[in-house]
């Protein structure tokens, strides 16, 4: 079956589950999966399933790129931090929706390979850092949007803080160990209000950076 029609054909599973939102398929559809995925795997790029990447990571199950990417509620003028680039598959879809997206990385290998795919894709509007998420990017801050692809047991502090006044941010937490939930929060003008929206997987939101690097 060629790419295009294995893509056509998640993009028909992606409405069936109930993702309505057009601009949010039209990303998706715009995004060769098969660039973000390792070799072995290339063959099951728009499977709808998580697959695992370097440094015993994850790139995210399409369904779950776009439930987040359309709870995020991007809009044209925004600028988009995310906290875990991986492979940079959730970045380069932000990147269809908005002016600017920001991407901060623990480990540099991915963040180097995240790059040369949004080199070689010609997206242009994204930053990459390496460095520790759960600091946020506090020179680029507020954002308008924020997204968290990796699971803490608590919204980091900073990144609350970094959301700019009638913000939304959507993140995994881990509640306790081995489940964790999806939420949305808003920053409205009374403070943060936030909206369950699914049970989810995720790898851990670790602090500070690996060893070396
Ligand atoms: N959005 C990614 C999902 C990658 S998995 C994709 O579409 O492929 C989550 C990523 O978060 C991993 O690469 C992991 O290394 C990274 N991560 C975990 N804790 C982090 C932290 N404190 N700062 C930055 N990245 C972090």
């Amino acid at each position: 079956m060629s790419e295009d029609r294995r893509r056509t054909l998640l993009l028909k599973a992606l409405r069936a589950q109930g993702i309505a939102d057009e601009r949010v398929l039209a990303a998706i559809a715009r995004v060769p999966r098969e660039a973000f995925v390792e070799q072995p795997f290339a063959d099951q790029a728009y499977a709808d399933q998580a697959l695992p990447i370097s440094c015993g990571q994850t790139i995210s199950q399409p369904y779950v790129v776009a439930l987040m990417t359309e709870a995020l509620r991007v809009e044209a003028p925004h600028r988009v931090l995310e906290i875990g680039t991986g492979s940079g598959y959730q970045t380069a879809v932000l990147s269809q929706l908005c002016k600017d997206v920001y991407t901060i990385e623990r480990f540099r290998s991915l963040a180097e390979a995240a790059e040369e795919r949004f080199i070689r894709l010609g997206l242009f509007n994204i930053t990459r850092q390496v460095g520790d998420g759960t600091e946020g990017m506090p020179e680029g801050a507020p954002f308008d949007r924020i997204m968290v692809t990796a699971a803490a047991r608590q919204i980091p502090e900073a990144l609350l803080q970094q959301l700019g006044p009638g913000g939304i941010m959507v993140a995994p937490v881990e509640e306790r160990p081995g489940k964790q939930n999806l939420w949305r929060i808003t920053r409205g003008e009374q403070g943060f209000t936030s909206e369950h929206l699914m049970p989810v997987r995720f790898v851990p939101l670790v602090e500070g950076l690996p060893g070396g690097g």
